[in-house]
């Protein structure tokens, strides 16, 4: 047997249907706050995330899946969306039509990971990105945007964390104050940390070892040294969540751990997954179209973690529904298996699920399956139903039984769904 590799799952059909019934919901939100969907290829050139997510991340530097295709380029399998969709956007000049252009997406995402529950090697993400938009009103309808996606799941305490990591100007000024202080811990910290310092020593602040952990939570906070711009958009925004109702709350520690960020960054975070409890990151990241060829703009995103919400609403008991089967039809013996096809065929073809015995199994075998399959009706045909063309519609749920012509099948049902 050929197993699936490491940090993969199947959806096997027992599941998908949660998938479509989360993913419908964040369609619909999506378009409630006026998204449009841009999908993307699942590789890109390497050079795009190295630039673009920076190469000291973890992302960058220990989680990507890269290769060589036989053109000798190097490809990498997308670790995230946001850095392909501002190729897209570059790429087609998406900024000659009307601004802001609010964009989502349904993607698979590769990092090499240490697979544990709500850490997978492929997951998936519903994103948003917003372009053409440096008003913290825009930071509102994105955090919003996000807020009703996870309320369209059904979740609930989820706790909305926010900070503002500034523009390139005040971090300058906060690294060299970062460096100040880790300068004298720099002997108790890990290898990578120590490497890290010289070239990006904001990374620091998101080392998941324990040591530089507590270490990093004594370092200088970044809202201290905001730039009188940041500081009054990070200002904005609070009296803009202050007043829409949205609960939050100030989190110095949130730096996200991709470069793009600029100003506003946040995250949604529950204490019931353990280690994995950030269901969705996002923020502004204003240099990123510049600094992979475009015009200068304002943007703001975010990315929610699909595996993850779908762990959230099960052990929040959300009703997912199920998938059921209108009508199963009975067949009375193995030779009458063409009739009954004929009968479910026009039962389709009006618009009502159904299926029928195709492996001449007995009836009672028939009966369990149409139970296994969530049939509402059943419809037993024989000979005499042939004959006279009426037949026994029989609602399973409670034996009860109406007789109908077999060309009223589909109106009866459709009555009672
Ligand atoms: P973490 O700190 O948990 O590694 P992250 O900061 O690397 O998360 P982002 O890059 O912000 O994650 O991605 C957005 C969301 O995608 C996360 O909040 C999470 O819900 C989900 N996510 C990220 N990495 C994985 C993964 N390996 N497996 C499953 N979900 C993931
Ligand atoms: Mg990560």
């Amino acid at each position: 047997m050929i197993n699936i590799p490491k940090g993969t799952k199947d959806v096997l059909p027992s599941e998908s249907r949660k998938w479509q019934y989360a993913e419908g919901k964040l369609r619909g939100v999506a378009a409630l706050y006026n998204a449009h969907e841009i999908r993307t290829p699942t590789f890109e050139h390497t050079e795009l995330f190295v630039r673009s997510i920076g190469d000291e991340t973890d992302v960058v530097s220990k989680e990507m899946y890269t290769f060589e295709d036989k053109g000798g380029r190097s490809i990498t399998l997308r670790p995230e969306g946001t850095a392909p969709v501002a190729r897209s956007y570059v790429e087609n000049s998406l900024d000659s039509m009307s601004l802001p252009l609010k964009t989502y997406y349904i993607i698979s995402a590769f990092r090499y990971e240490r697979p544990q529950a709500g850490r997978l090697r492929e997951f998936h993400q519903f994103g948003a990105e917003v372009y053409g938009a440096t008003s913290p009103y825009l930071d509102l309808d994105c955090i919003s945007f996000a807020y009703d996606a996870l309320r369209a799941l059904g979740l609930k305490n989820i706790r909305l964390k926010l900070n503002s990591i500034g523009c390139a100007e005040c971090r300058k000024k906060y690294v060299d104050a970062l460096r100040g202080y880790f300068a004298g811990h720099l002997d108790e910290m890990c290898a990578t940390c120590r490497e890290r310092y010289g070239r990006n020593a904001l990374r620091l602040l998101d080392c998941k070892n324990p040591e530089c952990k507590k270490i990093a939570e004594g370092a200088p906070v970044i809202l201290d040294y905001l730039c009188d711009d940041c500081r009054a958009h990070h200002d904005k925004l609070c009296s803009l969540l202050d007043s829409s109702g949205i609960p939050y709350e100030i989190d110095p520690g949130i730096v996200r751990g991709l470069d793009y960020y600029t100003r506003t960054v946040f995250e949604f975070v529950t204490e019931e997954l353990g280690a994995q409890g950030t269901v969705l990151g996002g923020g502004r990241y204003d240099d990123l179209v510049e600094s992979i060829g475009g015009k200068p703009t304002g943007c703001v995103g975010f990315a929610m973690g699909m595996e993850r919400a779908l762990m959230l609403m099960e052990k929040q008991g959300v009703d997912f529904g199920e998938d059921r089967l209108d009508v199963f039809v009975i067949s009375q013996s193995p030779e009458l298996a063409g009739d009954c096809m004929a009968i479910v065929s026009d039962l389709r073809r009006a618009g009502v699920s159904a299926d029928t015995e195709m492996t001449g199994r007995s009836m009672k075998a028939q009966f369990k399956y149409a139970d296994k399959q969530r049939a509402r009706f059943a419809v037993v045909i024989g000979g005499n139903e042939l004959e006279s063309g009426r037949v026994k519609i029989k609602r399973l749920s409670d034996g009860k039984e109406e007789e109908c012509g077999i060309s009223e099948i589909a109106a009866r049902v459709k009555e009672t769904i």
